[in-house]
């Protein structure tokens, strides 16, 4: 299993700073494509539930208990590292907001 980042994101960041295993990616800003979200990588994610608290909007489910009307974002967070960006060398920072 895996926590999931839905359209609900608002690019904060704070959930990178409290993933103990760095799986969390910003989306790059400005990217048509993947630029609208952070998100978080399933084969990597221990599913610590850390990121979900801090996050403001309340972004971030268990896939288990993501909406319906944001369940198409279970395979964008997934496809973002086989099909998008995936990891790279970022400035966080930079990327909030
Ligand atoms: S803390 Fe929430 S709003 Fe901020 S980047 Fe993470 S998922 Fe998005
Ligand atoms: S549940 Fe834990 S391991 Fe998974 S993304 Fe959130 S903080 Fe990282």
């Amino acid at each position: 299993m895996t926590h999931v980042i839905t359209l609900l994101c608002t690019r904060e960041g704070d959930c990178v700073e409290v993933c103990p295993v760095d799986c969390i990616i910003p989306g790059p800003k400005g990217d048509p494509d993947w630029g609208v979200l952070f998100w978080i990588d399933p084969d990597t994610c221990i599913d610590c539930g850390a990121c979900v608290p801090v996050c403001p909007p309340e972004a971030i489910f268990p896939e288990e208990d993501v909406p319906a009307e944001y369940e198409a974002d279970i395979a964008r967070n997934a496809a973002y590292f086989t099909e998008g960006p995936g990891y790279w060398d970022y400035d966080l920072d930079e990327q909030r907001h």
